[in-house]
């Protein structure tokens, strides 16, 4: 997807086209009911969203990552963050409360603004983020691909007046499980450093990308260097969901960080957990639940999906 100024979606006070937006209003209900049922249906406990803390993803050293500033503020003189992502607080969760969780979490991502026209990036948005205490990547591969065909069928069903309406009615299909895996490093020999934007052109199905080097808590062989972690693609958005089995021990963790330069004091109750052997091993995911209504929908732009839009570059009146 790219996108130009022209084509930036509008918020809803401005939209000319308000039935196409009450249409992915319907698909976004549908989505967020059929994912939620289904965790809660396999045994996951559904968790509220932390939205300031100490604590959050580093964003880093993850060469996909692109963002203009994080958001700190002083509370109860406190410096906190806006949640770039509830990873620490999953592992927390999974090791300490319930071997499995999911949260509708809300991201803040100062996205640089030429991401406006990418089409899948917006400054704020949502991950179904979820963690499974002593899981593999294959467990959670496996999850989201039953997850992702049932939806599939189900919603063509369902929905079937909405997606024709939309145009995406005929394209939806079940994908043949399990779906293709790539590893990074044959991606970037064949593409070379742009492989993301050529492989979200080229597949026909979902693929999983595996191996990825980025942030600490993602697992990492030291004796063969790869990574245990894996993103889903899908065909012309490209990256919906990232995720990966974790780290869970003192000694790599604290390796890792000082390696990457991630500030350590920003994670000293991980640290502790980890230290204490009160961290668990385990493994999760978080889906992009605005990518993911998009190319159900047709989008060109993740932002028609938010009826006030977040566009990195662009803040709107609402
Ligand atoms: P990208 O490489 O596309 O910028 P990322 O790899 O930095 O994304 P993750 O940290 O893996 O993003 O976030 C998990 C998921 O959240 C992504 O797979 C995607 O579906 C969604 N996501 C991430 N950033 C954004 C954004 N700025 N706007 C909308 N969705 C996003
Ligand atoms: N949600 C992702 C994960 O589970 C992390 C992220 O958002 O960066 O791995
Ligand atoms: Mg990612």
């Amino acid at each position: 997807m790219s996108y130009t100024l022209e084509e930036i979606p509008k918020p809803i006070y401005e939209e000319t086209n308000l039935k196409r937006r009450k249409t992915i209003t319907k698909v976004t209900t549908y989505t967020l009911k059929y994912f939620t049922n289904y965790f809660i249906e396999k045994g996951f406990e559904w968790f509220l969203p932390v939205i300031l803390s100490k604590s959050t993803d580093p964003l880093w050293p993850d060469p996909g990552t692109s963002i203009e500033k994080r958001v700190e503020t002083e509370i109860y003189g406190e410096n906190v963050r806006l949640m770039l992502s509830m990873i620490v607080h999953k592992m927390i969760i999974s090791s300490l409360l319930t071997p499995k969780m999911f949260v509708l979490s809300p991201n803040i991502r100062i996205e640089r603004r030429e991401r406006a026209f990418t089409g899948i990036h917006c400054f704020e948005f949502t991950q179904l983020d979820f963690e499974i205490r002593y899981a593999n990547s294959r467990d959670v591969m496996s999850l989201v691909e039953d997850l992702l065909n049932k939806y599939l069928s189900d919603i063509k069903k369902d929905l079937e007046y909405e997606l024709k309406l939309l145009g995406t009615y005929d394209k939806i299909t079940y994908y043949n499980s399990p779906f293709k895996v790539y590893d990074r490093e044959e991606l970037e020999n064949k593409f070379g450093k742009k492989w993301e934007e050529k492989i979200k052109k080229e597949i026909k199905e979902p693929v999983w990308i595996v191996n990825i080097p980025r942030e600490f808590y993602d697992f990492e062989d030291f004796e063969t260097n790869k990574w245990d972690n894996y993103d889903l693609y899908l065909p012309n958005i490209g990256e919906v969901l990232s995720g990966s089995r974790r780290e869970y021990e003192y000694e790599k963790i604290v390796k890792k960080m000082e390696r990457d330069g991630v500030r350590k004091e920003n994670y000293n109750v991980l640290l502790k957990l980890a230290k204490e052997g009160k961290l668990k091993s385990s493994a999760g995911a978080g889906i992009g639940i605005e990518r993911i209504i998009a190319w159900v929908c047709g989008c060109k732009h993740i932002g028609e999906v938010q009826p006030f839009p977040r566009i990195p570059g662009y803040v709107f009146e609402l």
